[in-house]
């Protein structure tokens, strides 16, 4: 498994990023390995993950013609197979590792 790292806050170290990516990371697997979450790809059956933990930025489709509305924070654990590139997303809030 590999993983990359994404500073976006420049009050932080790419040090201390990287340590609150791969703890969230640690927590995330650990509650997906305890709900018995199969780790071979549904794509390809191969065990080979990048794995980071990352926000996703998105705007309801209602936004389209009402743009004053509020974007939404999704946070997730993203699971890319490096065999045959199947993305998958876990949403941290449901795994309990983040508010
Ligand atoms: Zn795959």
């Amino acid at each position: 498994m590999t993983r990359r790292d994404h500073p976006r806050d420049t009050k932080i170290t790419t040090e201390d990023f990287s340590k609150q990516d791969t703890e969230l990371a640690r927590l995330a697997i650990a509650e997906l390995t305890k709900k018995g979450v199969s780790t071979e790809c549904k794509s390809c059956g191969k065990n080979n993950w990048n794995i980071f933990a990352m926000k996703i930025v998105a705007t309801s489709a209602t936004e389209t013609f009402f743009p004053a509305a509020t974007t939404m924070n999704v946070p997730v654990l993203s699971l890319t197979c490096l065999e045959c590139g199947w993305i998958s997303m876990h949403n941290l809030k449901i795994l309990g590792v983040t508010k």
